[in-house]
């Protein structure tokens, strides 16, 4: 007997079809003798079919009342689910974010998570009651929706499974886990029996979107094991967690990540005075936009390139705040490119062996495959090509790193 916290993402609740045998799963769960807390995503596209909606009525939706539209799609499953489970003849209740006692942060469409008061969801659990959260979404000190960043229900489930010590967080979702490489690429792309938080952060960081980056922080700071697996099988799936053995993981590079949504503001003939680079990153930051990867090149007679990567939703407003700037210093143009993506490898193995860099160049050479932007870390090394490009990156560097079952 214990608690165990799950996760339905959007595409295992799609129809109510899908939603009757989650339904099925969570009552199995509690009749094994299991407290359930089940946090679920919107409906299979929902979420996209609202941004849509909104960019009907205007290119900028405010984003407190975007934050608001968003949020309702995770209220529809939840409720239905709730509805199917009782249907079952199991009790069961289910919460906003708000009711669930989720506090965040005010940045609304890209909220953290700052406490989960638990105390209704203890209750309701010792009301043996199977509870049914909405995910992605909380409530700011002003009592306002904020919603989580895509992927954010799993930021939500961890965040829970540690506010409730439970004994159990699997998160399932479309895949059977976690994958070297989006499998939905490269076909026969090698399954993780496990892997670290340090390395899930980075795939997921670099584009991984299996988990969310934030959620797999939340893990690792309160040691939250995660179990990704399939909700339409019973297979084992992936276990991420703090250590990882050698018989569980043996390559030197543990995957390849990309990112389509990436695009590249660059900011030409910028002076060459001290202080230009932190007034240009500090305005970015005061609109809390993240930065990538930043490459300055230097030009004849003290004028410099600046170059960056941000999501692509960020870029329109990266680039008129830059504009801004670029007209007060005497930069001369702001350029944006959308058309790029992000290719990464990841692996702890990097630390020890120095030819990974050039494997990885050399394979992207062979296929003809031009490098733009490059950046690396301990245990990372990621470019940006042209976005027709990625997926064959991805499958190349892939074979050459012994990825794919052959
Ligand atoms: P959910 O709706 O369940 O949250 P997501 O679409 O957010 O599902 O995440 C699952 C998807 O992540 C998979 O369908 C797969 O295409 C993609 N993905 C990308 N990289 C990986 C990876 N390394 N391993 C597994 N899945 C991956
Ligand atoms: N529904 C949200 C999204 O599509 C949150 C999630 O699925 O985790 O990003
Ligand atoms: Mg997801």
């Amino acid at each position: 007997m214990g608690v165990i916290v799950q996760k339905y993402g959007g595409s295992s609740l799609a129809d109510v079809e899908k939603i009757m045998r989650v339904a099925n799963r969570i009552v199995d769960t509690k009749k094994e003798g299991n407290k359930v807390v089940a946090i679920v995503s919107a409906m299979g596209d929902t979420t996209d079919s609202l941004i849509e909606l909104a960019s009907g009525i205007t290119e900028y939706p405010p984003k407190r009342e975007m934050d608001r539209l968003l949020s309702t799609g995770e209220q529809i499953s939840m409720s239905l689910l709730a509805m199917a489970i009782q249907s079952l003849g199991e009790n069961a209740v289910s919460l906003t974010g708000p009711q669930a006692g989720i506090i965040t942060d005010s940045s609304h469409s890209k909220a953290k998570i700052v406490r989960v008061m638990s105390n209704r969801l203890q209750k309701e659990l010792e009301g043996d009651n199977i509870i049914i959260v909405a995910g992605f979404q909380g409530e700011t000190e002003f009592h306002d929706i904020a919603t989580l960043g895509r992927g954010g229900s799993d930021t939500s489930a961890v965040s829970i499974a540690a506010a409730l010590d439970a004994d159990l967080c699997e998160i399932f979702t479309d895949v059977d886990g976690v994958y070297s490489c989006d499998p939905r690429i490269v076909e026969n792309a090698k399954k993780l029996e496990a892997v670290s938080y340090d390395e899930m952060l980075e795939l997921s960081i670099l584009g991984a979107k299996v988990l969310q980056s934030r959620a797999v922080e939340v893990a690792k700071t309160h040691d939250v094991e995660i179990h990704v697996r399939s909700s339409f099988n019973h297979n084992i799936g992936t276990i991420v967690k703090g250590e990882v053995s050698s018989m569980e993981h043996d390559g030197l590079i543990t995957g390849i990540a990309h990112d389509f949504d990436v695009a590249k503001v660059v900011i030409f003939g910028v002076p060459d005075t001290p202080g230009t680079a932190a007034k240009i990153l500090k305005a970015l930051a005061d609109a809390n936009i993240n930065i990538q990867m930043i490459v300055q090149s230097a030009q004849s007679g003290n004028i410099n390139d600046i170059a960056f990567t941000c999501s692509t939703g960020d870029a329109k407003e990266a680039a008129s705040i830059l504009q801004e700037i670029a007209n007060n210093i005497g930069a001369k143009a702001v350029v944006i490119n959308e058309d790029i993506a992000k290719v990464s490898v990841v692996g702890a193995g990097m630390m020890t062996h120095s030819n990974i860099a050039s494997r990885m160049f050399n394979t992207l050479g062979e296929n003809n495959i031009n490098i733009d932007l490059i950046s690396t870390s301990e245990i990372t090394i990621s470019v940006t090509v042209g976005l027709e490009e990625c997926k064959l990156a991805v499958k190349a560097l892939a074979d050459e790193f012994d990825l794919i079952y052959k």
